[in-house]
């Protein structure tokens, strides 16, 4: 018999799970914070649950992440991690250190639908989207091998029960997939994250990025508000409509109408744009230009430019430095707080957008990308 993976519940699913085997609300709370805060798998080392209970949960549920098929780490200290989900595909998550924060890019589905010109993830096709087990395990499994790693000896620790200091207290929806086409598994995920018998993430340090899904933006405000990354890349509906294909359901207008409704109730004050430099297609002092015209006056944003990482078979360019620094230039002339995403893990291919797992395909966007009949007609060069 199939048993229950644990990490599939939020605090409210567990205690529910809880409740039907004649337990409390404090037993979930219990069994949650040996699973999430002290990374148990093994019900017996759960020396606070009563045996009967613990007894019945090894029968019946596990807790695991799903399988690690490779690691590998960057000159620069970012990991990342290729876990099994299955039937032939595979995704990945990044740990990114930096002084002031550890970072993890999670995925959400394998592969993606979107299809975005520039996105290895999107050249892959689309499998399926991950459970809120494979979504959270990703989360479980990394913050929990990274603290055995860097934990001191033994000898050095308070106790044999003291809690190693956290790791990771920033987690970005940024690996593979559109997290706002999976938003059902999604959100336990993200509650999970949040939860002070959880990760106890602030809200303002878990983003959700998107490409648009603007029925979904609004969900996510009412539901459960975290940071919220918008994938902008085109200053107008014509060139977004070939880079960003979900633009020909959700044109810019509706998208920045849905991005001012989530600031009503998102945890920062300014939604945070990305923008994906690529060399002559978007990048020029006009596109700069126009970028203001669209959002100034209408919506409180920061820009985030990523130079382009590139992959095999984008046929794509990253913007010169030059081209990038004078784009910004020309947003923070007109008020808008912009930074350059500087590239972490590009030498073991754990970039933005370098991201491809394996990835069973069961539809034709990332056959049709990669035969390029989704064209993508290079905007005229602009003179600089
Ligand atoms: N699907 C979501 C989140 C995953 S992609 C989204 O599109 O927002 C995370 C970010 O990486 C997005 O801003 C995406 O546009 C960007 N990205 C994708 N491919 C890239 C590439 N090759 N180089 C740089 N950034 C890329
Ligand atoms: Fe999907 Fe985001 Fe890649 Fe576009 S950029 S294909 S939405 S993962």
């Amino acid at each position: 018999m199939a048993t229950r993976n644990l990490l599939e519940f939020d605090l409210d699913a567990l205690s529910a799970y809880c409740e039907e085997r004649g337990e409390k609300r404090f037993r979930a709370v219990q069994l949650f914070r040996w699973i999430h805060q002290r990374g148990a798998a093994e019900f017996a080392q759960m020396s606070d649950l009563a045996r009967g209970l613990r007894d019945k949960l090894a029968l019946e549920a596990h807790v695991a992440a799903p399988p690690v098929q490779g690691e590998q780490v960057s000159d620069d200290g970012t990991t990342k991690w290729l876990f099994d989900v299955g039937g032939g595909n595979a995704i990945e998550a990044v740990y990114i250190p930096e002084a002031d924060r550890g970072t993890l890019c999670v995925s959400s589905q394998a592969g993606c639908a979107v299809g975005c010109r520039f996105c290895s993830t999107g050249h892959q096709g689309f499998s399926r989207n991950l459970t809120t087990a494979e979504i959270v395990g990703q989360l479980w499994f990394a913050e929990h091998e990274l603290r055995r790693r860097l934990a001191p000896p033994a000898s050095e620790r308070a106790g044999a029960r003291a809690v190693a200091a956290r790791v990771i207290d920033n987690v970005v929806m940024m690996g593979m997939g559109e997290p706002l086409q999976n938003y059902a598994a999604l959100l336990p995920a993200l509650r999970t994250m949040l939860d002070d018998h959880g990760y106890g993430l602030s809200r303002r340090r878990v983003t959700v990025s998107t490409s648009g899904v603007v029925p979904m933006i609004d969900r996510l405000r009412d539901d459960c508000p975290v940071a919220l990354a918008v994938s902008l890349h085109a200053p107008d509906d014509a060139l977004r409509d070939q880079l960003v294909p979900l633009n020909r359901k959700y044109p810019l207008a509706e998208l920045l109408d849905a991005c001012v409704r989530y600031l009503d109730a998102a945890p920062r004050d300014f939604i945070t744009f990305e923008y994906c430099m690529l060399d002559r297609v978007n990048d020029s002092p006009d596109h700069a230009r126009a970028l203001v015209r669209l959002v100034r006056d209408r919506v409180a944003c920061k820009f985030n430019l990523i130079p382009f990482n590139p992959f095999p078979q984008s046929g794509l360019k990253r913007s010169p430095r030059e081209r990038i620094t004078a784009f910004a230039d020309v947003l923070q002339g007109a008020g808008l707080v912009t930074t350059i995403r500087r590239t972490r893990g590009d030498d073991i291919a754990a970039a933005c957008g370098q991201l491809a797992g394996e990835v069973r395909d069961r539809t034709r966007v990332g056959q049709r990308l990669r035969r390029g009949t989704i064209a993508l007609v290079p905007a005229a060069p602009t003179p600089r």
